[in-house]
């Protein structure tokens, strides 16, 4: 008979044959579209999430035209990122690939006519505002080191994020699964090299109960082992923490994971619980969550780029 595993041999056990990493979906963001609309239902911040759903609906349009677009780095490059760990779409240091404009470009003209007052009239400066300013805006959203210079190109931001996620999911979904570096369980996306938005418990073809965390920027996840902070790799004194209404858990499917280590709490959506939970989407359904973690002492280490937190 097989022994029960304490949470510490959970927390340490390998993979097995499930893959260390996945690649998004084709359908990642008419998926996440289909959540949202589903998460506005009855919620306090329903008009923000429907208004996600469109951002979601247009850059799922704009996904298909990049497709056939997308370059993949050149044989040489993936095997030296393979063996030293590097994420080939590097999105800190390389430079902007010129199809994130496009895509921006694209999404404004898509969105305009549904946007609230105050992204309507920045939109109205986009013209005005010239295309190296926004260039520096997304060259500082990539490496999370800028405040935006201006109120304009704060309400901006998660139109340049949005944009930017479509061209690296365009161009993560010209790589193969085994061109990006596995084995360097790291709290940074192995393909991108971006923050992870939150983690997610799969079930079905990609293993029942196998976690992985799910880039903020190119939707690609990687295996994470559970009960351990993905940001410090501590596995002490994970605690989790929930959502509570009147009648038990507000959102079944998400927690907030918090470290007593590094006092990060990055958030676990779980499709154990759900099967319909997307990270990114269930994360802006659940910012009251973070609020309450922030008053615990944990500081959010999930990154959304239709929030503008850097
Ligand atoms: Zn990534
Ligand atoms: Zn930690």
């Amino acid at each position: 008979m097989q022994p029960l595993l304490s949470p510490e041999e959970i927390a340490t056990q390998a993979p097995g044959d499930v893959s260390p990493n996945r690649l998004p979906a084709g359908r990642v963001f008419s998926q996440r579209a289909e959540r949202l609309r589903a998460l506005a239902g009855g919620h306090a911040m329903g008009d923000f999430l429907l208004f996600c759903a469109r951002i979601a609906d247009a850059q799922q349009q704009e996904l298909e035209r990049l497709i056939p677009l997308a370059p993949r780095p050149d044989a040489d490059t993936l095997k030296r990122c393979r063996q030293h760990g590097m994420p080939p779409l590097d999105a800190q240091g390389a430079e902007l690939p010129e199809a994130w404009f496009d895509a921006f470009t694209q999404l404004v003209a898509r969105l305009e006519p549904w946007s609230p007052p105050v992204l309507q009239s920045a939109l109205m400066s986009v013209p005005g505002l010239g295309r190296s300013a926004l260039d520096d805006l997304a060259r500082g959203i990539l490496r999370c080191d800028e405040n935006p210079d201006t109120v304009i190109e704060l309400a901006l931001a998660p139109l340049v994020g949005a944009a930017l996620q479509v061209t690296w999911t365009a161009r993560a979904l010209a790589l193969a699964e085994h061109d990006i570096p596995a084995g360097f369980e790291d709290s940074l996306c192995p393909a991108c090299g971006s923050h992870p938005v939150a983690s997610i418990v799969r079930i079905g073809e990609a293993g029942h109960g196998v976690r992985y965390a799910t880039c903020s920027l190119c939707a690609c996840e990687w295996h994470v082992t559970r009960i351990k902070c993905v940001l410090c790799h501590n596995t002490k004194g994970i605690a989790y923490q929930a959502l509570e209404g009147e009648e038990g858990a507000l959102n079944p499917g998400v927690k907030a994971e918090t470290c007593p280590e590094c006092h990060a709490s990055l958030k676990i959506v779980s499709m154990e619980k759900d099967p319909f939970v997307d990270a990114f989407a269930d994360d802006l359904a659940t910012l009251t969550l973070d609020m309450l973690v922030d008053e615990a002492g944990f500081h959010r280490a999930g990154r959304n780029l239709f929030l503008f937190t850097p």
